[in-house]
Order: C-alpha cells, then structure tokens, then sequence
C-alpha cells in the first residue's frame, strides 16, 4: 500500500542573495538559465515530480529571498520541512561565511524533532565563474564545514552550466525521503 502513495517531501533552500538558489530550481524543474536578476520576493514553491527506487515523490522546493529576516517568512513556512538545501557562491568568501547563519536559523526556525540528524544538503554553486579562476572557497573547505554540521552531503554545480543540478537534486530527494 504505501509503495503506492505518492510523498509530497517539502524542501526549503536558503543562502545569501544571489548565489544562485532560483537559477539552481529554474535549471532543475524547467531546464531554463536567464542571466537576468530577478529578486526574490517572499517565498514562492516549485514542484517536481520524480522516482526514487520504487517510490514516486513530489519535491515541493521553497525559494526564498536571501535578505528576508528569518522571522518574516513565519514558523509555518518552516514547519513540516523534510530537507533544508543550503547553496553559496564558490566565487564569494560571504556568501560561505554566512552558512554557519543559515544553518542555525533553520534549526532554531524550523525545531526539527532531531535536530542532530535532520537533513541538510550544501551546494557550492556557480563553478563555471572564470573557468574556476575566480574561485574562493575550496572543495576541501566546503567539505571540513560539511563534516563539522555532521557529514552533510556536498555538490559543486552550475546552474549556468547544467552541472551537477540533476544529481543534486536526486539526492536531495532520497535524503529527504530517508527522514521522512
Ligand atoms: P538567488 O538570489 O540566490 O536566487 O540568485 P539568482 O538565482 O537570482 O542568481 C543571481 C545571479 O547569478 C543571476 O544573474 C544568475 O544569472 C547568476 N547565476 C546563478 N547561478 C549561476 C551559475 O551557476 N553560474 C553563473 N555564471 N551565474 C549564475
Ligand atoms: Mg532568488
């Protein structure tokens, strides 16, 4: 019987503005790249259907606007999150920086009842920038963060390129499916 049922998982993306968390969805669920900004305002969802193993899931993915206060999006906004997507820019020391914020923030927000094992997925977007000479935060260091928040799972990508924005998100969607 639950072979059958179709899972809705809820996916909620943070990071500093303009590290590439709408273009990452936009690549992901419509295969479209604009370089055009486009402020996110609020928060709006995506939906994507896909199989994983035996089950078909509906990833619900949340964008939000980086510069939205924690508090104005709501604790409703946060509740019943079954991963947390955390992306920054390779390019941008800050926007890595602040990860530590996010993290917190969601964990504070959203009070997952296991808030040690809760899923959580890096991204370390826009690898293309410059061939990848402009580049700032190294795999290496992305990966110690990753160990130190408890070995979450860690993606370079491109959503300029198409790069890695597939896998990711399959992942995305077997670990939140795991916690489900
Ligand atoms: P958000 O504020 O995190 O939603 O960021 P956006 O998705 O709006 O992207 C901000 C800017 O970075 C836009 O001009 C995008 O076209 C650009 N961008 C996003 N992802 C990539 C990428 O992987 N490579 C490159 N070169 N540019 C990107
Ligand atoms: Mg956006």
């Amino acid at each position: 019987m639950s072979l059958r049922r179709r899972t809705l998982l809820k996916v909620i993306v943070l990071g500093d503005s303009g590290v590439g968390k709408t273009s990452l969805m936009n690549q992901y669920v419509h295969k479209k790249f604009t370089q055009q900004y486009k402020a996110t305002i609020g928060a709006d969802f995506v939906t994507k259907e896909l199989q994983i193993d035996d089950r078909l899931v509906t990833l619900q993915i949340w964008d939000t606007a980086g510069q939205e206060r924690f508090q104005s999006l709501g604790v409703a906004f946060y509740r019943g999150s079954d991963c947390c997507v955390l992306v920054y820019d390779v390019n941008v020391m800050k926007s890595f920086d602040t990860l530590d914020n996010w993290h917190e923030e969601f964990l504070k927000q959203a009070n997952p009842a296991n808030p040690r094992t809760f899923p959580f997925i890096l991204l370390g977007n826009k690898i293309d920038v410059d061939g990848g000479n402009s580049r700032v935060v190294s795999e290496k260091k992305a990966k110690e963060w990753c160990a130190s928040k408890g070995n979450i799972p860690y993606f370079e990508t491109s959503a300029k390129e198409d790069y890695n924005v597939d896998p990711a998100f399959f992942s995305i969607g077997k670990t939140a499916l795991a916690n489900e």
